[in-house]
């Protein structure tokens, strides 16, 4: 174990993460198996991953399909290239299988490692897009503030957090973000994305960039009209709309897709993560087919983007073993009928302590305030980090979960894996309760 951690301090950065606390601490924590909703560490310790570790495991753990699927892959073909048209079974299979569940007529699929470079890969496909239409100048990305949509060179910039931009520099020219609606409401939201429209000059913009509900940002649920309102934005001023999905795609909010819960039909799709619930890296962009058309009809030679891992044989072939697991067992039906419970539990907490403010889930996907006055939403000063506080409390009883504190919000993130019952959400829900108690206890 010592051993372990001086070696993870001496050659291990971290992503995210804060370098000095590894120094100063070690590793937060080694985990060695996993199984269901639980993580053992290597100590011994389990814990409940109420984050299904990074918004990713949707199936739980320790699922032998998946592994035999990549076994028996890789025997075969581990992996082989897609670049200059050639092809293989498993990533035919799976771009058909992800064209069945996409809304519409969203039925071409373009394979990245990961959502970051799936939200890279759609600024340049739109961008793309609109110059082979004679429109070069349309390149302009708009997207929200708060959102998270990754760290490469382009999505760093879609991304709406400041801290992400500031780490090797600033935000990069012709992306702009407009106000969140969980905050704004939609009238004002929809107004501001109208201002950045009209100030940059819709002649101008590609593309709009949304997460369905804002992860990252602290779970932000839009209100219910917002995302038609989007979409009709978006049409008047022949904006494509690009719905990251990356968190909220494959069951998570209680439908295949996120956006499917407004009904509301996007442009493009950018998933990743629950694409393989995390078992090994893929994403990738879904594109509508008028776009595939132009693509078809207009793109001249060779399109000059694709990644060595595009398309993965071992990752398709996992991807189409998660996917069935997700129908077979109904895990999108479970994450709406659970998450509506775990509300319930969030509900009865706000009820009983009197730091808990706006509670919220949408299927397995939620979070918890916590305020100062839940009268007026008064934050806790940032100084005394009540979210991280709670994050803690929650780790000492068991179950890991996530803070997120920007602009002085302190805001709990819960995100299981889509097979919960309703005794592990008892549980996990009595956790929290004591965890928040013993927390309110320091501070009032
Ligand atoms: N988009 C969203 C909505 C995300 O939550 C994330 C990661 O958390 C990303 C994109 C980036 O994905 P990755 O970390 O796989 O590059």
């Amino acid at each position: 174990m010592k051993n372990l951690i001086e070696l993870d301090k001496r050659h291990f950065i971290h992503p995210t993460s804060s370098i000095q606390q590894q120094q100063e601490k070690g590793a937060k924590l080694i985990v060695e198996k996993g199984e269901g909703i639980y993580l053992t560490d290597i100590n011994g310790s389990v814990f409940i991953d109420a984050m299904s570790s990074l918004w990713n495991v949707n199936i739980g753990h320790g699922r032998n399909e998946l592994a035999e699927a990549a076994a028996d892959q890789m025997k075969k073909l581990a992996y082989s290239s897609a670049f200059s048209t050639f092809s293989h079974e498993p990533a035919i299979k799976l771009a058909a299988k992800i064209a069945s569940l996409a809304p519409e007529d969203l039925n071409a699929v373009f394979f990245t490692s990961g959502g970051s470079e799936s939200n890279d890969s759609a600024v340049k496909l739109v961008r793309h897009y609109w110059k082979i239409q004679g429109h070069p100048q349309r390149r302009k990305i708009v997207a929200l503030k708060r959102g998270y949509h990754g760290v490469a060179a382009a999505s760093t910039s879609v991304t709406g957090i400041p801290e992400f931009w500031d780490m090797a520099g600033h935000l990069m020219n012709d992306f702009l973000h407009a106000d969140t609606p969980y905050w704004e409401g939609t009238e004002k939201a929809i107004a501001s994305l109208r201002s950045v429209i009209e100030e940059e000059g819709a002649e101008n913009i590609a593309a709009f960039f949304a997460e369905p509900v804002q992860g990252a940002g602290g779970v932000l649920i839009p209100p219910s009209n917002y995302f038609k309102e989007v979409r009709n934005l978006c049409n008047e001023y022949g904006i494509l709309f690009v719905a990251d999905e990356v968190i909220t795609g494959f069951g998570r909010t209680g439908k295949f897709f996120g956006i499917e819960n407004w009904g509301v039909t996007p442009d493009l799709i950018t998933f990743a993560k629950g694409v393989t619930s995390g078992y090994i890296p893929m994403g990738g962009v879904i594109v509508s087919d008028s776009i595939h058309n132009v693509l078809k009809d207009k793109s001249k030679g060779t399109l000059f983007h694709g990644f060595t891992y595009s398309g993965h044989p071992t990752a398709a072939a996992v991807a189409l073993r998660n996917i069935d697991i997700i129908e077979k067992e109904g895990l999108v039906a479970n994450a709406k009928a659970m998450g509506a419970y775990l509300l319930e539990g969030f509900k009865k907490i706000k009820e009983q302590l009197k730091i808990v403010g706006d509670v919220r889930a949408i299927g397995l996907l939620g979070a918890v305030e916590l305020v100062q006055d839940p009268a007026n939403n008064k934050r806790f000063s940032a100084k005394l980090q009540v979210a991280s506080k709670v994050v803690e409390a929650l780790h000492e009883r068991g179950v890991i979960c996530r803070a997120v504190t920007y602009e002085n919000t302190d805001i709990i993130c819960f995100s299981p894996p889509l097979i919960m019952d309703q005794l592990q959400i008892d549980s996990m829900v009595e956790k929290l309760y004591d965890a928040i108690l013993s927390v309110q206890k320091q501070l009032i």
